[in-house]
């Protein structure tokens, strides 16, 4: 089972399969060996294999496992699972709790649905555990959304990632919401302008195929 990864300067946490989205474009949807395209921005999986998970690691044996790891030379810690990381809110800010002690910076990269998934606004919690919050916008209006991400929520997802950035914008969070590169210069031009009007900035991230 595979926990943490190195990908360039990061180090990767994974703890779970389990997304509330369906998207289209999920590497989910194909080979169990590569990792969910929302996590993974930058495009290179090289040092990602085998990341399906049979079952989801306790927090013990997550810790377990970033104790082997040298923490000092990563630029940060990012938690992505194979799924959505925040499905598993209360033990990523565990893990973050433990992390924060020795000074790493975190990031999560996230659907942006936990305030759905555990139907309160978790992101007080978010404060002084994580540096930086991605967000996969994947659309420029809630119907685009759903159609390519096919939320548990339907298209109140979309509004729902949008106020979680927000949110998390406002408690001082950087926050980043995302876009595929498959999208037209127009429309990557509006996600700019959204994610801006939510007190974050836009990355666009390569398409993996
Ligand atoms: S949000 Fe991420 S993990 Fe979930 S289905 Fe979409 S790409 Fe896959």
């Amino acid at each position: 089972m595979i926990i943490s990864y190195e990908l360039g300067n990061s180090l990767y946490i994974n703890l779970t399969n389990r997304c509330s989205n369906a998207c289209e474009f999920c590497l989910r949807n194909g080979e169990k060996d590569l990792g969910a395209e929302h996590w993974n921005t930058d495009g290179d999986l090289s040092g990602a294999s085998a990341l399906w998970l049979e079952r989801e690691p306790d927090v013990d044996e997550i810790i377990a496992d970033l104790r082997t790891r040298e923490l000092s030379k990563y630029d940060e810690v990012v938690f992505c699972g194979f799924g959505e990381p925040f499905t598993r809110f209360d033990d990523c800010a565990a893990v973050a709790n433990r992390l924060k002690r020795c000074g790493v910076k975190i990031r999560v990269n996230t659907n942006g649905q936990a305030n759905l998934i555990h139907g309160r606004d978790v992101t007080g919690e978010m404060v002084g555990l994580f540096d930086v919050v991605s967000i996969s916008l994947n659309g420029k209006n809630a119907e685009e959304y759903q159609r390519v991400c096919h939320s548990d929520y339907g298209e109140a997802a979309y509004d729902a990632l949008l106020d979680f950035g927000q949110k998390c914008a406002e408690k001082g969070m950087k926050t980043v919401f995302t876009v595929v590169d498959l999208m037209s210069e127009e429309d990557i031009k509006l996600c700019g302008e959204i994610a801006a009007a939510h007190g974050g900035t836009l990355r666009v991230r390569k398409y993996i195929e």
